[in-house]
């Protein structure tokens, strides 16, 4: 049999389940802020994301499924969502003297190696807001990713950290003092930081490597460059979580790599999936609409991990599912599967929300209750002859012993399962 490729992502049903309840609660939570959903494609040019995402990233210089389609063109599966974001609201016009609140979701592509929490196809819920350029913003940025997991019964298990890069101006003055003072221990990085030294030395800050770290603790710090306006927008977004009951730390090491990040940038984390522990991650990118060829436009959003929070959600263990199949509808003979398929539409007609499984290819009665059961439904509605002629059907609880089998027409039967 054909492998999966390593890496990409298979829902069985049990885990589907899963991600649909995840899904949709955060969807849930997007609506009540009245964020817009938008569509996006899943391949753009390559030139997108190395423009949006920056040269000098991770992402690009060894995560990208970049390849030449059959008219030569470079395009790539998308590894994150906010570049196209931008890109297709520029092209509609609407980001122009106007604002937008949007989101969108679905797979993304990074060629990563595999763990628990890391794949190469994963997928996000992005929200972006654009035209805004105060902390209020921010705030409900991560007051959305608080209401999610709060709905999901996680908020408990996650740590918010905050940072602020500062005005565009303060980060790059920053960046030349964290350059002259790394400069002399170049030949003491590693490998990746001693690259990013000429290309991205804020991504430094965010090695891995305990040499490069202990060389980093005595380093000029991000805060002391912050200037007077940019401390402001930074103490409006505090004042406001703490106003609304936010609990945050203040982490001066977190960092976006790119010049056109600016003041806030934040992550949610939780220590309780693994080594892989941001869920949810996002901030400022005031400068990223003009680099991508639009008018300056502030913007801020976040990227949530669906994936981990999967992961999160299991972990918690709260009460939440409810089996999908409530009715499995048991046929005596074929020659009756008509009928069943009658009473299984009247049902479903009359109660979306109840999924009705009919029994196909026959068999004995005794192994259609086995598949009845396997399957999760709470109730079996046995179709035989005589019920067929007078138009009744016979209704048996399969997880309540003390109810004895009944009955019923089809009114009644759907009156019986409507009262669950
Ligand atoms: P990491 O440090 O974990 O690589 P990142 O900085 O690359 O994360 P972002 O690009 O900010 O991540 O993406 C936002 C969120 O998407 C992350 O916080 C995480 O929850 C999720 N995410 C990113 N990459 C992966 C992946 N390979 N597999 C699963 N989830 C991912
Ligand atoms: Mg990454």
């Amino acid at each position: 049999m054909v492998q999966t490729v390593r890496g990409m992502r298979v829902l069985l049903p049990d885990e589907a389940r899963r991600w649909q309840h995840v899904e949709a609660t955060v969807r849930g939570v997007l609506a009540r802020y009245a964020y817009e959903e938008v569509r996006l494609p899943l391949i753009e040019f390559t030139e997108l994301f190395s423009r949006g995402v920056g040269e000098a990233t991770d992402i690009i210089e060894k995560e990208m499924y970049a390849f030449r389609d059959r008219d030569g063109d470079s395009i790539a599966l998308r590894p994150e969502g906010t570049a196209g974001c931008v890109r297709a609201l520029n092209e509609a016009g609407l980001l122009y003297n106007q604002t937008q609140r949007v989101w969108y979701e679905g797979p993304m592509f990074r060629y990563e190696r595999p763990q628990r929490g890391r794949y190469r196809q994963f997928s996000q819920i992005g929200a972006e807001a654009f035209g805004f350029a105060g902390p209020d913003v921010d705030a409900e940025l991560i007051l959305i990713a608080r209401d999610c997991w709060r709905a999901l019964g996680v908020e408990g298990l996650t740590t918010l950290e905050l940072n602020t890069l500062g005005s565009r101006e303060s980060r790059l003055s920053y960046r030349a003092a964290l350059v002259e003072y790394l400069t002399p221990f170049e030949a003491e990085l590693d490998e990746d930081s001693r690259r990013r030294l000429g290309t991205n030395p804020l991504r430094i800050l965010d090695s891995k490597e305990a040499s490069t770290q202990d060389i980093l603790a005595d380093a000029p710090r991000l805060p002391d460059y912050v200037d007077a306006e940019a401390r402001a927008h930074f103490d409006a977004l505090q004042q406001l979580l703490d106003a609304a009951g936010v609990p945050y730390v203040l982490n001066a090491g977190l960092v976006r790599g790119l010049d056109y990040y600016t003041h806030t940038v934040f992550e949610w984390t939780t220590p309780h999936i693994g080594s892989q522990a941001a869920i949810c991650a996002g901030g400022r990118y005031d400068g990223l609409v003009e680099t991508l060829g639009g008018r300056p436009t502030p913007a801020a959003g976040f990227g949530l991990g669906i994936d981990r929070a999967v992961l999160l959600h299991e972990h918690a263990n709260v009460d939440w599912s409810r089996p999908n199949t409530h009715v499995y509808v048991c046929v005596q003979d074929v020659r009756l599967s008509a009928y069943a398929q009658s009473v299984a539409a009247a049902v479903r007609d009359a109660l979306p929300e109840c999924g009705v499984r009919v029994h196909m290819g026959g068999g004995k009665l005794k192994n259609q209750f086995k598949r009845a059961d396997a399957s999760g439904a709470s109730w079996a509605v046995i179709i035989g002859e005589q019920e067929a002629e007078t138009g009744r059907v016979a209704l048996k609880a399969l997880r309540d012993a003390s109810v004895g089998q009944l009955d019923l027409n089809v009114e009644q039967l759907v009156e019986r399962l409507r009262e669950e």
